[in-house]
């Protein structure tokens, strides 16, 4: 039987040691913290899933596949994971990314309808057109609840026979250090989300950003569901509605400054909020006085192009190292751990996952500035 030690317990390596664990590899997944804490990136409350991508196919798929199997786990687990609310994009240009996302969709025979701005109307309690050309919407995209989901992964993982180590990690030779003690396994994955940039400062190009979130108190008219996620690309803004009463959801996607994920000072900035106010006022007019109920921050672990990383360690043939969420990870982890499952049986990674240079400029998550 092969055997992995996973290290990192977000949606990344969760997943993988969970894929593996079913496909009977003997599996130590590893994390410094509970799963769900909220240093990392997986254990906030939601995140969109989409498969819009501008032009890209592979994300595409990968995240309609996705959407399958967080199916698959909900029916298995009995745990509400995918509200199925669908997903606005409010596109300012009539040629930009979002006609980009409708041409590739289309012919992926992923369904999608094509709005007049004004109907926006009638997918949020308050909106005001201004400004857009056409809103591109994806019926059955919608919202994860992802704690929860990061959970149930977890549980079915250990379930499936891994096991769960509480322990801090560290590269020892051709082995791995946990608390102090040398462990070994045919395959150890690096699945550390923003803090790979730390462990592997010469070879990982992420950097990793603090980001800020934030929730509104705008009134049980903004449930999610009924009320759709959306995603203002041009304007770097998405957000979802009040999902199990935590308050509406809007954040801005721009590049936040640089950030230690060790950091224990986890207030969003007054600057960021006055401006997501101003960004809400004018587009959702009825939040305009909404008290801020609540906010947080997390870690971007951003690529130079959005893309993933999934590579093997060029000087330890039997390390990998996975990340790179780039700030639209989550939705992928159960369709990316299949993927990441078939490399480590031999099949070769897409060259775009490679550590070294590469071109800067993408943007695969929901922010076109
Ligand atoms: C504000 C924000 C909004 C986002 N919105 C979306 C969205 O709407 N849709 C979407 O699909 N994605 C979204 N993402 C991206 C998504 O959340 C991430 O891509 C994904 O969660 C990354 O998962 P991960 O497993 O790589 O990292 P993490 O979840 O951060 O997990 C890494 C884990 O590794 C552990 N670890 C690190 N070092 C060690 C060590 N030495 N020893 C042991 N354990 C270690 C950490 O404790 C941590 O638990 C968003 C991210 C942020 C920050």
């Amino acid at each position: 039987m092969p055997s992995a030690i996973v290290v990192g317990a977000g949606i990344f390596g969760a997943s993988l040691a969970g894929h593996l664990a079913r496909d009977g590899w003997e599996i130590t997944l590893v994390d410094k913290h509970e799963p769900g804490h909220e240093l990392g990136a997986s254990g906030d409350a939601s995140r969109l899933i989409r498969s819009a991508h501008g032009s890209d196919r592979w994300y595409a798929r990968s995240a309609r596949r996705a959407r399958q199997l967080w199916r698959e786990l909900e029916d298995e687990t009995g745990t509400p994971i995918f509200e199925e609310v669908g997903l606005a994009w409010l596109a300012r240009s009539a040629d930009g990314w979002e006609a980009d996302s409708e041409h590739a969709l289309r012919d992926e025979g992923i369904p999608l309808e094509r709005l007049e701005p004004d109907a926006g109307r009638e997918l949020f309690p308050s909106f005001n057109p201004e400004g857009l050309e056409f809103i591109l919407f994806e019926p059955e995209a919608g919202v994860l609840r992802a704690r929860d989901a990061l959970l149930a992964v977890v549980d079915r993982a250990v379930s499936e026979g891994a096991e769960l180590v509480l322990a801090d990690a560290r590269a020892n030779g051709g082995g791995v250090e946990i608390d102090g003690e040398s462990r070994s396994a045919d395959v150890v994955v690096w699945a550390c989300g923003a803090w790979l940039a730390g462990l592997f400062p010469e070879l990982v190009g992420i950097r990793v950003t603090r980001q800020d979130i934030f929730y509104f108190d705008a009134g049980p008219e903004w449930t999610t569901p009924p009320v759709p996620g959306w995603v203002e690309y041009d304007a770097a803004y998405y957000g979802l509605g009040d999902l199990s009463g935590r308050g509406m959801k809007i954040a801005p996607d721009s590049e936040g400054p640089p950030f230690d994920p060790d950091d224990a000072d986890r207030a969003a900035s007054a600057e960021s909020e006055a401006s997501a106010r101003r960004f809400a006022a004018a587009r959702f007019p009825g939040l305009d006085r909404a008290p801020l109920a609540w906010s947080r921050i997390c870690p971007y672990a951003l690529t130079v192009d959005t893309n993933f990383v999934i590579a093997r360690h060029p000087e330890r043939a039997d390390h990998w190292i996975l990340g790179g969420g780039s700030g639209h990870g989550f939705k992928h982890g159960p369709a990316l751990a299949e993927y990441v499952a078939g490399v480590l049986e031999g099949e070769e990674p897409d060259p775009r996952f490679a550590l070294g240079p590469r071109r800067p400029g993408g943007s695969l998550r929901t922010a076109g500035t």
